[in-house]
């Protein structure tokens, strides 16, 4: 009894040890970020979402321009969803932008336009997982609650030594237990932004500063000489290919769009007309395959050009195939919408950044040439 006391009694003082080194560190060495001069809950829930799978650099002006584009809840929950894509355009992940939406408008309508300040309310909205649930209460609202990303689970693994490999149910409980002691105190936004930012910058994933740490006296694995095995590299499934054929259909100096559907890769987003196919179908079968889903009889002019792409699990190849039909469709049984336009127009439209990329080769293939 007496041992576990004292056991609790020495955690509890390694704990308040590393908040404090971690805080002085934080408030000496933190990047001035844009998002860091606001208390603004709905800029730092953006900054946030935008901060998931992107790097920093590139999220400070897209962050500014939806900031001026939709400057509050209400704004972004009263925009049309297309337009929220388009803004998103370039970013990626674009669930992401569909979460923001349906989340803003259900924040109108449950909390009247006030973003709720509990992780547990947060966790209720639609994209809110534990991490940005626990950083947006602990951030823009004060509340002690834990967060745990990429960063935060390298620094502690290698603090305390943790076991196991990412994604491991033992492991994950392991580290958001320990989140969960550490940000216990005063300034727990701070305390919650001091780990990310020293995991982004001095506990890196390679080659950490450990000479330069604040927090090195207290570190497990730099005391036992295993701060490069841990963690461990996950072990990723490889990318799964897929090929998709794109109608590159002109008419009058226009090309045809199409909406995706809301669910699946790419949902909601402009494209050319696609579907999927196997690697080895023929231009012809893949041509029926457009004008299943085009629902319109099509004819194949010929091949113009592949665009590849690699995304984080799939390996894509757009075959795009230069096709014409009779009749000129407006709608079509596997799109939301089709629209006919210029590539200006399309090029304005919220479209991933692979289907831009065939887009452009469409038309420097001479697409809009007869
Ligand atoms: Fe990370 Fe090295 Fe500091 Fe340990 S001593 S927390 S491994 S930077």
């Amino acid at each position: 009894m007496r041992a576990s006391m004292a056991t609790r009694d020495f955690q509890g003082k390694t704990h308040r040890r590393l908040r404090t080194r971690l805080l002085e560190w934080y408030d000496r060495n933190r990047r001035e970020l844009p998002w860091r001069r606001t208390s603004d809950p709905y800029a730092i829930w953006l900054s946030e979402v935008m901060l998931q799978q992107t790097q920093v650099a590139t999220v400070i002006p897209y962050w500014e321009r939806f900031l001026q584009r939709y400057p509050s809840v209400e704004a972004l929950a009263e925009a049309p969803l297309p337009d929220v894509l388009a803004a998103w355009k370039g970013l990626g992940y674009y669930s992401r932008a569909r979460n923001l939406h349906r989340a803003a408008q259900e924040v109108v309508a449950r909390f009247g336009g006030k973003l709720p300040s509990t992780a547990a309310e947060l966790l209720t909205l639609p994209g809110f997982g534990r991490y940005t649930a626990g950083a947006v209460a602990s951030i823009a609202f004060g509340e002690p609650a834990p967060l745990v990303d990429g960063n935060v689970a390298r620094v502690l693994s290698r603090l305390f030594e943790v076991e196991g490999l990412p994604g491991e149910r033992a492991r994950e409980a392991r580290l958001w237990a320990l989140a969960g002691e550490l940000v216990q105190g005063k300034r727990p936004g701070d305390f919650n932004q001091s780990l990310m930012e020293h995991g982004a910058t001095v506990c890196r994933p390679e080659s950490p500063l450990c000479l330069l740490c604040p927090v090195r006296e207290e570190c497990l694995a730099f005391r036992h000489g295993r701060v490069d095995e841990l963690p461990p590299a996950k072990v990723r499934a490889p990318p799964r290919k897929m090929t998709l054929a794109v109608a590159v259909w002109a008419h009058e100096g226009r090309l045809l769009l199409a909406r995706r559907a809301e669910k699946g890769l790419f949902g909601g987003l402009w494209e050319l007309p696609a579907a999927e196919v196997e690697a080895d179908t023929s231009d012809v079968e893949a041509t029926s395959h457009l004008a299943r889903a085009l629902g319109v009889e099509l004819s194949l002019g010929g091949p113009l050009g592949t665009v590849r792409r690699q995304l984080t699990h799939r390996a894509l190849t757009l075959r795009l195939l230069r096709v014409e039909g009779r009749v000129y469709p407006t709608h079509a049984p596997s799109f939301q919408e089709l629209r006919w336009c210029s590539p200006e127009e399309a090029s304005a439209l919220g479209m991933s950044t692979a289907m831009n990329k065939a887009l452009e080769a469409a038309v420097a293939a001479g697409a809009l040439l007869k």
